[in-house]
């Protein structure tokens, strides 16, 4: 147990610009400990409450609220009081006393709760990762990298929302990390030479006014050629489809005036990752149409990862009920949509249990925090969900992944092999 000697929060910017949550904790013995939290933009709609205080400042952005619960209920609560992460955090869930975090604000809780864990682990003089895990099991993750943007990170006009590059057939994460650099510059130089734009979204891959989702991946299985890889060998694909956004009224609908209902979209979906080397496709179905992730998971779910974003919002009580409906494969897990540490934490050891694979996730909104890359090697997830190779706010995690790397030494990169028999 540690003894919290005193906590400060403020309002910070997030990398849209949009304030978010910091929290210090400051412990007695002298540690320190810094969270900042993410903010996402296509939220699930059973996530965690983000509280703002919809007035005249920053547009109704501020968090000025939220942070006044951290310098005010919490900190009442929490100063010269002895805790580990799950002590506070049960804390943490008493004082909010409601289901989905809306009295102190998820944003207020978890910027507490990873302000702890960065202050315990200094404390401990043990490295973060160390301190997510209670065995030596550490393995080093594959980087999805989201190099083309769309949907609601882009006003592109491209309907999927992310197209992600999987560098896997790799020794180290470092040259994973190189392939996927060369090849988001090689897309840049074939994009420049089709007088196409070069502006980066939200995660900071390119955001070009495409016309098609194949165009998209045409580009992209290109840029990987000639970077020299092979795509399907070294390199793989991977989608968010975040189809929650296009579905309405029980259908699909595409910004080219195609409409599917869930059987015919699940078809799309299949004959997209039988013509591409995709090998993961997130939340191609909606948080609202369960029968259709059935169809999805029937069809698809030996075959390639299916991963539950807005469907499950890390929440273990629907991932539990998504596991009994046999939907999906794999869950995206982001501090964010639940609130604290050992919550989400929770929900990845129930996901390991049933074989569900666990991705660690970024929000388009995010910050210099960098600690998602500690979780995903202290959890050993095997997978890292942080955004493109550019801007200081995405690389800031590939960055701590090579320093966790360097202290590890080698033989950690994708150590698990997390996706089975899915390699063509
Ligand atoms: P968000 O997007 O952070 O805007 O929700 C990321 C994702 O959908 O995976
Ligand atoms: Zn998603």
């Amino acid at each position: 147990m540690i003894k919290i000697k005193d906590i400060q929060a403020r309002q910070v910017l997030d990398s849209r610009g949009n304030p978010t949550v910091e929290a210090n904790i400051l412990l007695n013995c002298g540690a320190i400990g810094r969270g900042i939290s993410p903010s996402g933009a296509s939220t699930g709609r059973l996530e965690a409450l983000e509280l703002r205080d919809n007035d005249a400042q920053y547009l109704g952005k501020s968090v000025l609220k939220a942070t006044n619960n951290i310098n005010d209920i919490i900190k009442r609560k929490i100063v010269n009081q002895e805790f580990d992460q799950s002590s506070l955090d049960e804390l943490l869930i008493d004082l909010d006393g409601t289901n989905n975090k809306s009295k102190l604000g998820a944003n207020a809780t978890l910027a507490v709760s990873l302000a702890f864990a960065h202050a315990s682990s200094y404390s401990k003089k043990l490295p973060l990762y160390e301190t997510f895990s209670d065995t030596t099991d550490y393995s080093l993750p594959v980087p999805m990298m989201n190099i083309l943007n769309g949907g609601a990170h882009a006003n592109n006009g491209l309907d999927f929302q992310e197209f992600m590059i999987l560098p896997i057939g790799f020794n180290s994460f470092a040259d994973s990390l190189r392939s996927g650099v060369e090849i988001f510059h090689t897309l840049k130089g074939l994009l420049d030479k089709e007088s196409l734009s070069t502006a980066v979204g939200d995660e900071g891959g390119f955001a070009p006014a495409l016309t098609s989702n194949s165009q998209a991946l045409d580009l992209i299985v290109k840029s990987i050629e000639q970077a020299g890889y092979s795509p399907g060998i070294d390199v793989y694909l991977g989608l968010d489809v975040a189809s929650s956004e296009f579905y309405k009224n029980g259908r699909y609908i595409l910004s080219n005036g195609e409409s599917y209902n869930n059987l015919d979209f699940t078809g799309y979906l299949a004959e997209l990752s039988s013509r591409y080397p995709i090998i993961t496709v997130e939340d191609g179905i909606s948080e609202d149409d369960w029968d259709g992730w059935k169809i999805l998971t029937k069809e698809l779910g030996e075959k390639i990862q299916l991963v539950g974003d807005d469907v499950f919002v890390t929440n273990q009580s629907i991932l539990q009920k998504g596991i009994d409906c046999n939907i999906a494969n794999a869950i995206l897990i982001k501090f964010n949509q639940i609130g604290t540490v050992t919550e989400t934490l929770n929900t990845i050891n129930l996901a390991k249990k049933n074989n569900y694979n666990f991705i660690i996730s970024h929000r388009s909104g995010e910050t210099e925090d960098v600690t998602i890359a500690d979780l995903s090697v202290g959890t050993s997830s095997g997978q890292i969900k942080t955004g493109s190779l550019s801007r200081t706010d995405r690389t800031a995690k590939y960055n701590q992944l090579l320093r966790i790397e360097d202290n590890l030494g080698p033989g950690y990169f994708n150590k698990y092999d997390v996706f089975k028999g899915w390699l063509k």
